[in-house]
């Protein structure tokens, strides 16, 4: 048994254990421990920090689990941190992407002047012919779906040519099994109107300094993971890697302990507050004896999965954007990605990574397939996509997401208010982060979540519970930028 005195409570401030070390985790630790405010634990299962928001190198260029970016919307607070922790590390660049649409690219972030001149003349048709006729088309009637929300507001056009293919793929589901929450969350702009107003805002002259773009650490973007846990250490936070916990103790109400396992054994931490960033439905798995309705809803809340498949290619650079988007179903594959455009990185030479992001389930056919006969796939989509790949392929390697995104289907809300409301109830425990709440959102706002359950916690460890609810009623009104 692993000596755990440094656990035990008593001590002048509170010992907060923190559950995972993505951001959401990190941040916590970095924030507690900067201010003094507590004693930190960060208890992550696996054997580095930063989630699916790390990095790692392949061949010596630098990957990120897909296409990250940090993104110039993070509440200032946070994206002042980001800044002051990575100084001349931290890049801003222009986003230069590109969408396949009807056999024909288009930039993106969309542009007035290339959308006008790109788009398949048959849809650009549609769009404005859906424009004049918004005006007279009636309101979807019945129950309320992503499907509904998006044809009301954006019309079919756009809404069966990019947004509906889009969400098939990236959740397995059709647009109308999909909760509204997927709309508020993931479209900002639910009307052609509010895209137009987007392309205006891009123009040169009425562009903001960080209009079209976005920040990028020069070390990839789990750059940002390693300066926050550094942060941390250097305050006195104690991280035990590779680590399961095997059970969270509950007496009545009250979360009073947990017991995990590496390899020195078992240990018993005892804090006065557990910061839960893990995924709910394991956690709820972890605590003595839920009640059955508990139990019930956890099993069927549902996180899309996600093979990412790195192409490694024997040349400098196969294109010059940072990413392709997929939406249409003509190939499995999301988006594709290049890390080293992101950081505008000419090293190493002579080899470059393509990232491709294939939504896919365990179970599903990708999921089992070897990594050999997924490169073969992936060069075919690229074949078929009009990019050939004509230089050498040295190999394709994967890495696989169990929890890449929750998954908001019509009957989700019910089941997760289920589990949240349990778990809000208990004390000693705070549960927030991407999937600690089931939140389809963007690193920066794991972050904004870290820093106000800071906020929250007073100099006895006891949660502010008034002022937290305040903060899950802004976290609800998070929107995702891509
Ligand atoms: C494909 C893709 C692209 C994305 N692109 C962007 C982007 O461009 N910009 C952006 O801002 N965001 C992006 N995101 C979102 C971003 O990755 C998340 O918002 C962020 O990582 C959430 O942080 P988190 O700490 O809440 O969760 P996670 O990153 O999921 O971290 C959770 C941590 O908990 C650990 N854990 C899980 N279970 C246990 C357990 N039982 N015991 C101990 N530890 C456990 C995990 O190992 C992990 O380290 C993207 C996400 C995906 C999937």
């Amino acid at each position: 048994m692993t000596d755990v005195s440094q656990f035990t409570k008593g001590a002048d401030k509170p010992h907060i254990v923190i559950l995972g070390a993505g951001p959401a985790g990190l941040a916590a630790a970095h924030t507690l421990t900067r201010s003094g405010q507590a004693r930190v634990t960060v208890i992550e299962r696996a054997d580095r920090a930063g989630g699916n928001s790390a990095s790692f190198p392949i061949e010596g260029v630098i990957c990120d689990y897909g296409s990250h970016r940090f993104h110039p919307a993070a509440e200032p607070e946070v994206l002042s941190d980001v800044k002051q922790l990575l100084g001349d590390d931290l890049l801003l660049r222009p986003r230069h992407g590109r969408i396949r649409l009807g056999g024909k690219w288009i930039h993106f972030p969309l542009k007035l002047t290339d959308a006008l001149m790109r788009l398949p003349k048959p849809f650009a048709l549609s769009l404005i012919g859906d424009m004049v006729l918004k005006l007279f088309r009636k309101k979807s009637t019945g129950p309320a779906t992503f499907s509904t929300v998006l044809y009301d507001g954006l019309g079919p056009t756009i809404s069966e040519n990019f947004y509906f293919p889009y969400v098939r793929k990236l959740w397995g589901l059709d647009p109308d099994k999909l909760a509204v929450t997927l709309a508020e969350r993931r479209v900002g702009s639910g009307s052609v109107g509010k895209i137009l107003m987007k392309m205006l805002r891009l123009m040169p002259g009425l562009r903001s300094e960080t209009a079209g773009r976005f920040y990028y650490p020069r070390q990839g973007f789990g750059q940002i993971s390693d300066v926050m846990l550094e942060s941390a250490r250097k305050n006195g936070a104690e991280f035990m890697f590779e680590t399961e916990i095997t059970r969270i103790k509950r007496n009545g109400n009250r979360v009073t302990g947990l017991t995990v396992q590496n390899e020195n054994g078992e240990a018993q931490l005892d804090g006065d507050l557990i910061l839960s960033t893990i995924p709910l439905t394991g956690l709820t798995r972890l605590i003595d004896e839920p009640p059955t309705p508990v139990v019930e809803a956890a099993r069927t809340i549902r996180f899309r999965g996600m093979i990412l498949l790195y192409l490694i290619l024997e040349t400098d650079q196969f294109t010059e954007f940072d990413a392709h988007y997929f939406p249409e179903t003509s190939i499995p594959i999301s988006r594709m990605s290049e890390p080293k455009n992101y950081s505008a990185s000419s090293e190493p030479k002579g080899v470059t990574v393509l990232c491709a992001e294939l939504p896919c389930d365990p179970g599903e056919k990708w999921w089992d397939m070897p990594d050999e006969d997924l490169g073969r796939e992936f060069t075919g989509w690229l074949g078929q996509l009009g990019l050939p790949v004509t230089v050498p392929v040295r190999r394709c390697e994967t890495r696989r997401l169990g929890h890449a995104y929750p998954v908001y289907d019509i009957d989700y809300q019910t089941r997760f208010d289920t589990v949240d409301q349990w778990l809000s109830g208990l004390e000693g425990l705070l549960v927030f982060g991407r999937q600690g709440l089931f939140a389809h959102d963007n690193t920066h706002h794991a972050f904004a979540m870290a820093y106000a359950a800071a906020e929250c916690i007073g100099p006895d460890g006891q949660i502010d519970r008034a002022k937290w609810n305040d903060y899950r009623e802004i976290f609800a009104t998070h929107i995702v930028e891509d």
